[in-house]
């Protein structure tokens, strides 16, 4: 199944005027490697100014809400991510539904909220610590995916990402087997859930401590379509490299 890899940038709240050139410098990194589909999710402040200069690279928000307004202070539609030119939105980030209390029946919400605006959707997973030390790392995993998935899920608008919360911003993956193990898995309750066919073409990236140094190796096993990347995001010359081992 041919999936065409996925790159994507989450800048989480970083990010000024003043760092409009490394989101240029991005665009070209993109603009060099055309078989992989490059993308940054800046802070909303930033959606307008970033696409006018993003080049290749596509621009994404970080959040919408489920619902399309109403009494919400202080949060966004996804409509109105859309129309400030963001094109895709991650929803379900580990760090959201920590801080932000975010529930898979809230994250379903706002998958759908955002497709019905024409959004594209990267739909975030993944255990703790505990969970995993304590082996359940596939159950809620899969439990997360089962509760977390919009009604119509298809290739054409949803990814999902396996972000483990203990490997986001510490430098520490998990071993190339465990990665293997939860795509697969993945993958296989999409195909339960959605039907073969579409279940496989839909991207499942890899996130978590993603640098230059272990891009390659994680790209390259089955399953991993690609990854969503904090920290080396932020900059030009640690976020082409991993472009390139895409
Ligand atoms: C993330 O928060 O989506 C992430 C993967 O962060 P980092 O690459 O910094 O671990």
């Amino acid at each position: 199944m041919g999936r065409r890899k996925l790159v994507v940038g989450n800048w989480k709240m970083n990010g000024l005027r003043a760092q409009l050139g490394e989101v240029e410098a991005i665009g070209r990194a993109a603009g060099e490697h055309p078989a992989v589909e490059v993308g940054l999710c800046v802070p909303a402040t930033l959606i307008e100014p970033a696409r006018a200069v993003a080049g290749a690279a596509f621009i994404g928000a970080q959040d919408c809400h489920g619902a399309r307004s109403g009494a919400h202070t202080g949060c966004l539609s996804a409509e109105m991510v859309r129309e400030a030119g963001a094109g895709w939105v991650i929803v379900g980030h580990s760090e959201r539904r920590t801080d932000q209390h975010e529930s898979s029946a809230d994250v379903a919400a706002k998958a759908l909220a955002a497709r019905e605006a024409g959004l594209k959707v990267i739909l975030c997973l993944g255990e703790s610590l505990d969970t995993r030390d304590g082996g359940k790392a596939l159950d809620f995993v899969l439990e997360q995916l089962a509760r977390s998935l919009p009604e119509g899920a298809g290739a054409d608008w949803l990814s999902i990402a396996y972000e483990p919360i203990w490997a986001i911003g510490t430098g520490r993956i998990p071993t190339m087997e465990q990665i293997e193990e939860m795509h697969g898995a993945i993958r296989g309750a999409l195909r339960e859930a959605l039907g073969a066919d579409a279940a496989d073409g839909v991207r499942i990236l890899y996130g978590g401590s993603v640098n230059a140094g272990n891009a390659a190796d994680i790209f390259a096993l089955p399953d991993v379509d690609g990854g969503l990347v904090g920290g080396a995001s932020l900059k030009a010359e640690s976020f082409a490299p991993i472009i390139a081992a895409a």
